[in-house]
């Protein structure tokens, strides 16, 4: 089966199988009939680069539902769409994910890389998550603390408490998240470009107007994946030592730095689009792929490009920031097969 249609980048890699999951009473009949075969988990494939056949069965996680209790706990099915669930939980009268709007892929895939954006992470709203646990073949619940979340980071994530790419533990069938109702929301403004947005006014804005401030940043930021396949940012953002930071900021004055998240303030996290744009690479093509030139952080496939192509090309910008900055940028997708 060709996966182009599944993946963002548009890849054009082929499955084994590919296994619609609409539902967690198929699971345990799903494990049997599996026992030790490879599979893989997808939900949209905006965070994957599939540069290889897969010789697995895909499980695609489109478990839905969506229910949010007078307390602002929200429970949402694996396979509800993130940025509809957003909007939704804002029009229901709740507040706590505007600033996580647009980011395109599903609610089962959100904690997996701890989505993050405009100062705010899944990690600081999410309760709790229940996955499959095809160990045990058994349905799980887990605390957020119990779920290892940092900066693109959880257990979900890591191979050592995930396992190999073609034998995954869990299969996050739902989350819980706490929001708060409009009327006592604080919204998070600090990131530069909302402080911006929003710098002309007296009033702190509402939680609906942060999301269209977000919105409309990401629109002119960020290609659509509809236009030009792509999974957002390649790379990572470095976190590097405050020593390292003052360090660089002598050497770059204009390099840009970002506070990282509270539990972290020993570091700082470096721009890599700033990396790889001095690099040179804004606007690179080479065959199919290349660099988009509105955004040197996302690469993209301009029509028949394939996902070893693209490897090519991170491996590339790779050595070349490490050759200017002595800085290693790690990717941010998920590279299936896994190397
Ligand atoms: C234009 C664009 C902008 C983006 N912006 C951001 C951003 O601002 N911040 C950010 O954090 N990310 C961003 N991303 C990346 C992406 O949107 C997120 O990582 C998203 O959560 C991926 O969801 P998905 O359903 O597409 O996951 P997939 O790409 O299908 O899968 C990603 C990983 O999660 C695993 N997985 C998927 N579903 C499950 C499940 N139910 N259980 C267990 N494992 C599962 C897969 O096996 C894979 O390893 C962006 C991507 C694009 C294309």
């Amino acid at each position: 089966m060709n996966l182009s249609q599944y993946n963002t980048l548009r890849l054009p890699a082929r499955a084994d199988r590919v296994i619609q999951i609409d539902s967690v009473n198929q699971l345990s009949e799903i494990t049997a009939a599996l026992g030790q075969t490879p599979r893989c988990i997808l939900g949209a494939g905006s965070n994957v680069v599939l540069h290889a056949p897969l010789a697995a069965t895909v499980l695609l996680a489109r478990i839905m539902g969506r229910s949010i209790a007078e307390d602002g706990c929200l429970t949402a099915g694996a396979g509800e769409d993130w940025h509809t669930l957003v909007m939704w939980s804002l029009e229901q009268g709740y507040a706590g994910l505007e600033n996580l709007a647009l980011i395109p892929g599903t609610v089962g895939a959100a904690p997996v890389q701890n989505i993050g954006a405009y100062g705010v992470e899944l990690s600081d709203r999410i309760k709790a998550v229940t996955a499959w646990d095809f160990k045990n073949k058994k349905l799980i619940r887990l605390n957020a603390s119990d779920c290892g979340f940092s900066y693109r980071q959880s257990i979900f994530r890591d191979p050592a408490t995930q396992g190999p790419w073609d034998q995954p533990r869990y299969l996050i069938t739902e989350i819980e998240l706490q929001l708060r109702p409009l009327a006592n929301a604080q919204v998070e403004i600090n990131y530069a470009d909302l402080k911006s947005a929003f710098a002309h006014r007296a009033k702190p804005p509402s939680a609906q107007e942060v999301a269209d401030a977000v919105i409309a940043i990401r629109r002119r930021k960020l290609p659509d994946p509809k236009e030009i396949g792509n999974v957002g940012s390649f790379f990572k953002n470095p976190m590097v030592s405050q020593l390292q930071a003052k360090h660089l900021s002598l050497l770059h004055p204009d390099l840009p730095q970002y506070p990282a998240q509270a539990s972290h303030h020993e570091q700082c996290k470096i721009s890599a689009a700033w990396l790889i744009e001095r690099c040179g690479f804004k606007g690179a093509r080479r065959g199919d792929v290349g660099v988009h030139e509105g955004h040197a952080l996302v690469l993209v496939n301009h029509g028949g490009g394939t996902g070893r192509e693209i490897l090519a090309l991170a491996h590339e910008i790779q050595q070349a920031v490490v050759a200017k900055f002595g800085i290693f940028l790690e990717p941010e997708p998920i590279f299936l097969p896994q190397r």
